[in-house]
C-alpha cells in the first residue's frame, strides 16, 4: 500500500527548488505547484512539474489501480505514466488520457 508523504524534506533537492533554496529557472509557480526547467534537458523543450508537498513518487498517489492490474509495488516494481500531447509529443487519439505502464521489463517499448 502507499506510504505516508511529509510535506517536506530537508534533504530533497526539489523541495529546496520549490522553496527557492537552490536558484532554478523557474516557468511557473502557485499555490500548489512549481515548475522549473530540467537542467539536464532531453528535448528543445523539457521542464519538470512538481508539488510543492514532498511526495516521493506517483506510487503515493494512487496506486491501487496499477497494483491490482499486476504492477508490483515501488520502489523495486513501480509503473510509468506518460501524456502524450499534440502530433509532436506522440498523441494520436485527441482526448486527453493518460498511459499507466508496469510489470517485469524488458517492454515492447520505452
Ligand atoms: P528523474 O530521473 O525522472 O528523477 O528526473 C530528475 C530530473 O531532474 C532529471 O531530468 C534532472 O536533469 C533534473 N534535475 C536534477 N537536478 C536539477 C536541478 N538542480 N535543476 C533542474 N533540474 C534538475
Ligand atoms: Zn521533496
Amino acid at each position: 500500500m502507499s506510504q505516508p508523504s511529509h510535506a517536506h524534506d530537508d534533504n530533497c533537492i526539489f523541495c529546496k527548488i520549490a522553496a527557492g533554496k537552490i536558484p532554478s529557472r523557474k516557468v511557473y509557480e502557485d499555490e500548489d505547484i512549481f515548475v522549473f526547467d530540467d537542467i539536464n534537458p532531453w528535448a528543445p523543450v523539457h521542464f519538470l512539474m512538481i508539488p510543492k508537498t514532498h511526495i516521493p513518487s506517483m506510487a503515493q498517489v494512487g496506486p491501487e489501480l496499477a497494483l491490482d492490474k499486476g504492477c508490483r509495488p515501488y520502489p523495486e516494481g513501480g509503473f510509468r505514466i506518460v501524456t502524450n500531447t499534440g502530433a509532436e509529443g506522440g498523441q494520436e487519439v485527441h482526448h486527453l488520457h493518460i498511459h499507466v505502464m508496469g510489470g517485469p521489463r524488458p517492454w515492447a517499448r520505452g
